[in-house]
């Protein structure tokens, strides 16, 4: 089959560029291998604030005296949080669904690799294989997560973030290692819900990627609201031998041993790769060719005096050096830091 366009993956980045191409009059087809919406969708931004706004109107119940209302008994029904978690991130994903419909794009289900010759093949689950052929591939595979090496997730009592959002019971007690966004979210998530939570953080900070001041406001809130946080700590090893977890945290005074149900370790992602591998050398021209632009925003990031945006836009240009992509870098892509 012939197109004008193929959207390899269909996460924010595959589905809304599936969609613009076939606006502007491409024949367009986008390979998924899981479901429609990717990571952010099924398993990242929306059933994450899914579960968060849970959290939140069991806060304000709780405090909802503080506002002038009476509410004599609440209590949180985490199965029934869960479920409506994965029913957001279901609708979502039926709402991609409906728009690449709606704008006459192909869905291909099945794992794409990209050949020479501007061919991709596509893998069915059932292991049948079908090759496409189109003018321009676009590569919007996403990123994966990595294992911490002293952490390997079992799914049960070592966990990641797809089993952090979709437990059957909720855990008594809970390590998370790791406080970026995401471990952030799930320690505020399950602390709400009545869980006890430690966050065990390498950095001095947690958010360490955050501006310091918002790092140490957001500290003071974390422990304001009961979750303990340790600092400039690592988890060693874990023993998962006996009915709960152990885990060893290496600290500035000597050793802390912490008991669990279930540590989280907050995902280190990183691109994926496996369906570019094989022609990235036809990228590392263009790589060369952005390296200089880089130094170019260095100049820009001394004059915003920010070290740290000098260095996203350096992993920014190392993500487009993947997708082959030219374009200048404006520090509009990183709006967080602005
Ligand atoms: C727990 C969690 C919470 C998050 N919260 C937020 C948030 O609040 N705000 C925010 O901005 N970001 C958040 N993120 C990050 C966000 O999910 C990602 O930045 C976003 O999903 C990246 O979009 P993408 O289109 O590049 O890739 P993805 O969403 O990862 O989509 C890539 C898609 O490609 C598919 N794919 C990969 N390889 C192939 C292949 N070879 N063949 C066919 N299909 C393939 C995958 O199955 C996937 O569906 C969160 C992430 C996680 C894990």
């Amino acid at each position: 089959m012939n197109y004008d366009v193929i959207v390899l993956g269909s996460g924010p980045g595959g589905y809304v560029t599936a969609i613009r191409a076939s606006q502007l009059g491409f024949k367009v087809a986008i390979i998924e291998k899981e479901n429609l919406g990717g990571v952010c969708l099924n398993w990242g931004c929306i059933p994450t604030k899914a579960l968060i706004k849970s959290a939140q109107v069991f806060e304000y119940i709780q405090h909802a005296k503080e506002y002038g209302i009476n509410v004599t008994e609440a209590s949180a029904d985490f199965n029934a949080v869960i479920k409506r978690s994965r029913d957001v991130a279901d609708g979502m994903s039926k709402g991609v669904q409906f728009s690449m419909k709606k704008n006459k794009i192909d869905i291909i289900d099945g794992f794409g690799k990209v050949k020479p010759g501007k061919k991709v093949e596509v893998t069915a689950a059932d292991g049948k294989v079908s090759s496409l052929e189109a003018d321009h591939i676009i590569i919007a595979t996403g990123a994966r997560s990595r294992e911490l090496p002293n952490l390997p997730q079992d799914g049960k009592k070592v966990i990641g973030y797809r089993q952090a959002m979709t437990l059957a019971e909720q855990p008594k007690k809970l390590i998370v290692v790791g406080s970026g966004a995401i471990g952030v979210e799930f320690a505020h998530f399950y602390n709400a819900m009545g869980t006890e939570v430690t966050i065990v953080e390498f950095m001095p900070n947690v958010v360490p990627v955050e501006d310091e001041d918002i790092s140490k406001q957001f500290e003071r809130s974390l422990k304001k609201a009961g979750i303990n946080v340790m600092t400039n700590s690592s988890v060693e090893r874990i023993d998962t031998s006996g009915n709960g977890v152990k885990a060893f945290v290496k600290t500035a005074k000597g050793e802390e041993v912490l008991e669990a149900e279930a540590p989280f370790a907050s995902p280190l992602v990183l691109p994926r790769q496996r369906a570019i591998r094989k022609i990235r050398s036809l990228f590392f021209a263009e790589y060369f060719r952005i390296s200089r632009r880089f130094l170019r925003q260095l100049q820009l990031s001394r004059n915003l005096q920010s070290a740290r945006l000098g260095r996203l836009l350096h992993r920014r240009c190392c993500l487009l050096r993947h997708l082959g992509s030219a374009k200048p870098i404006g520090a509009n892509i990183i709006p967080q830091l602005i």
